[in-house]
């Protein structure tokens, strides 16, 4: 068997495991890694002149230009050639969509479904102890003693974005501003649905629906 080159684009909610699942992705089929919101907060970090006009934008929690977007996208397709790759964070509007679609032909958008109570239950029971970083959930990932980080025994606190209203908020808005752009990629047949309440149960649909599809026959190429 061979493997073909794959596009795909990635979407799932705040919190619904897609982090999780494009690294694993990346591990596996070794696809490119395409992100705006990493290229545009490197850019930030380098000070560029696009991490500065983005700056204003992300800061906001809003999102940047379309133009801009695009064309930091668009540049990084073209350096990854011939590759396979996942757009994760792009297109977030039908603008970008349709501008991606004389770009480059995409062959899957893998929506990743967890039932929005299932998402803010697991964000209410994470910890995360500040200076690091590191992150603890309760009920599957909890530190040694309650409340405390396991290297330091630093308290632990809870995100203020993780409060109950505020995810189903960030859920609701995510649902509003992908709701056109799921529409889209619906009337050009390329959604595939991943349903489950963790990534234990989504992964293994993922990878199962990436081996076939990234797979052709040698007979074919011979
Ligand atoms: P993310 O890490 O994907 O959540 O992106 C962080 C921030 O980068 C967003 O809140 C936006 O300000 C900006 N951003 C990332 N991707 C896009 C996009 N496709 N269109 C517009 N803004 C974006």
């Amino acid at each position: 068997m061979l493997s073909k080159i794959f596009r795909a684009v990635i979407l799932g909610a705040p919190a619904s495991g897609k982090g999780t699942i494009s690294k694993r992705i990346v591990d596996k089929f070794g696809f490119v890694h395409i992100s705006p919101g990493d290229i545009l907060r490197l850019n930030e970090l380098n000070g560029t002149e696009l991490g500065k006009k983005a700056k204003t934008y992300i800061d906001q929690g809003i999102l940047v230009p379309d133009d801009l977007v695009i064309k930091l996208v668009s540049g990084r397709i073209n350096e990854v050639g011939n590759k396979s790759y996942m757009l994760d964070g792009f297109p977030r509007t039908v603008v970008q969509a349709r501008k991606l679609n004389t770009i480059d032909n995409i062959d899957a958008v893998l929506n990743l479904d967890v039932p929005h109570e299932v998402i803010i239950d697991r964000v209410r029971g994470r910890w995360i102890h500040l200076p690091s970083g590191r992150v603890y959930n309760i009920g599957f990932n909890e530190p040694k003693v309650p409340g405390k980080d396991d290297l330091t025994g630093e308290k632990l606190v809870q995100r203020d974005d993780d409060q109950p209203e505020v995810v189903a908020k960030r859920l609701q808005v995510y649902e509003e501003m992908m709701k056109p752009v799921l529409e889209f990629y619906k009337q050009h047949n390329l959604v595939t649905n991943f349903k489950g309440n963790t990534t234990a149960e989504i992964w293994p649909q993922v990878e199962k629906f990436l081996q076939d599809k990234t797979k052709t026959a040698v007979a074919h190429c011979a």
